[in-house]
């Protein structure tokens, strides 16, 4: 079989066409298609990004996608009387109100292990999450090459799933006006569409993600309060019947007494003999907060601990979700079905009751066909459907073209030749 030479973002672009014209039909309209602004992210002009376009209706947004090849494609989550004026006299009617999952905002140990910085100036290197100057030549200007694994896109999905419980015990907001979906990257979108919602200003919007984040939270609004040294239940008695933050920090702090380790116990600040109190008293300190809200089974633990421990609590009941994406109220998401041109995987609608075996990694992928052979600087071992690849280093490599396209996406690898 011949190997056809070709230019690397010229392979890319060519996938991406092929998508849209034999895969435009999966994209669908979202709601008030007419009323919204599209832009688009060209090929042509790599992070150029073509804004204020709109459509009167799908079909015209089709014949867009296949004669003007973009590596990304959104819309805004706002409505406006004139979608394609400037930003100033669009006529702002309303927005949906969208939330954003990106495993960047999760505490997880994996970026140590698969995220590379590099100094744009010195040529310095190291792993895990960026810093703000260069140890070596102080500048603050790097390049960064991050990767997503499994355990990113899990706990994406494990705050989704977070999300989707605040939004329905706390704010009744029903399955039908919520829209989930896998980024095509490192997380989740979640799109609210209620007409009730849709004219919140970014303050107001504000106050709903201060709540699903548990941020400045007051105790005493949420059945415990102050009592001399300690921390105590405003009334005794089970709270399984509580609803909002009084139940999610007595299930939140469960949950911690249950799981805290000895390094994360050390790590908020509690002394050895205390931490091994806690250890050795794990069960009686469960049957205790259950029962009574209390910690008293530790003994000097003191108010500012109970204090830390209940913020562990509500650390883990909070979904970690990104402040700037739902307070802006003219911002443009990515459409669903359509390319992530950073990965070459399809934003992907995932089913509210399926989610939970949802698997990015099997879903999104869209080039099922053909293979390609490129030559990897470096990637760290991923899955794609049941197949392992990698890692590589400095190699040259025939792969499928979904594993091919995602390296090349990601810039870690460039186009040999395609068999
Ligand atoms: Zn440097
Ligand atoms: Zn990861």
């Amino acid at each position: 079989m011949g190997v056809k030479k070709i230019e690397t973002k010229t392979f890319v672009r060519n996938k991406f066409a092929e998508y849209y014209q034999e895969c435009s039909s999966n994209i669908l309209s979202p709601p008030f298609i007419e009323k919204r602004e599209f832009g688009f992210i060209l090929f042509s002009e790599r992070m150029m990004m073509l804004r204020h376009k709109n459509f009167k209706n799908i079909d015209t947004l089709r014949s867009f996608l296949k004669s003007t090849i973009s590596s990304d494609v959104l819309y805004s989550s706002a409505y406006y009387e004139e979608p394609a004026a400037e930003m100033e006299e669009k006529g702002w009617l309303g927005a949906d109100l969208i939330f954003d999952i990106d495993a960047d905002h999760i505490p997880t140990s994996c970026p140590k292990t698969h995220n590379i910085w590099i100094c744009n100036n010195c040529g310095a290197t190291g792993k895990g999450i960026t810093p703000t100057q260069c140890s070596s030549c102080k500048k603050q200007n790097f390049k960064e090459k991050t990767w997503f694994c499994e355990l990113c896109l899990t706990s994406a999905k494990e705050e989704t799933i977070k999300l989707i419980d605040f939004l329905m015990k706390d704010f009744g907001i029903s399955t039908k006006e919520i829209k989930v979906a896998f980024s095509g990257h490192r997380g989740y979108h979640l799109h609210v569409n209620n007409e009730e919602i849709r004219g919140l200003d970014s303050l107001s919007r504000k106050e709903i993600v201060d709540y699903i984040r548990g941020i400045g939270l007051e105790l005493s609004f949420h059945g415990l309060e102050k009592r001399r040294d300690r921390i105590s239940p405003i009334l005794s008695g089970s709270d399984s019947q509580d609803l909002g933050w009084r139940d999610r920090i007595a299930q939140g702090t469960y949950n911690f007494i249950l799981t805290s380790s000895r390094e994360k116990l050390e790590k908020i600040g509690l002394k050895k003999k205390i931490t091994n109190l806690w250890i050795n008293h794990r069960e009686d300190l469960l049957r205790s907060w259950e029962k009574n809200k209390s910690l008293r089974h530790i003994q000097g633990l003191g108010i500012e601990k109970e204090r830390e421990i209940i913020q562990q609590g509500v650390e883990n009941q909070s979904a970690k979700i990104d402040t700037v994406v739902t307070t802006d109220v003219h911002r443009l998401i990515r459409l669903s079905n359509t390319l992530h041109g950073k990965t070459g995987f399809k934003k992907t609608d995932v089913s509210i009751t399926d989610i939970d075996r949802f698997d990015p990694f099997k879903s999104a992928i869209v080039f099922k066909k053909g293979r390609v052979i490129i030559f990897v600087s470096d990637a760290p071992q991923f899955r794609l459907g049941d197949d392992i690849y990698g890692p590589y280093n400095n190699e040259e490599v025939e792969l499928p073209t979904s594993a091919a396209l995602l390296l090349l996406c990601k810039e870690l690898a460039r186009v040999k030749g395609e068999t």
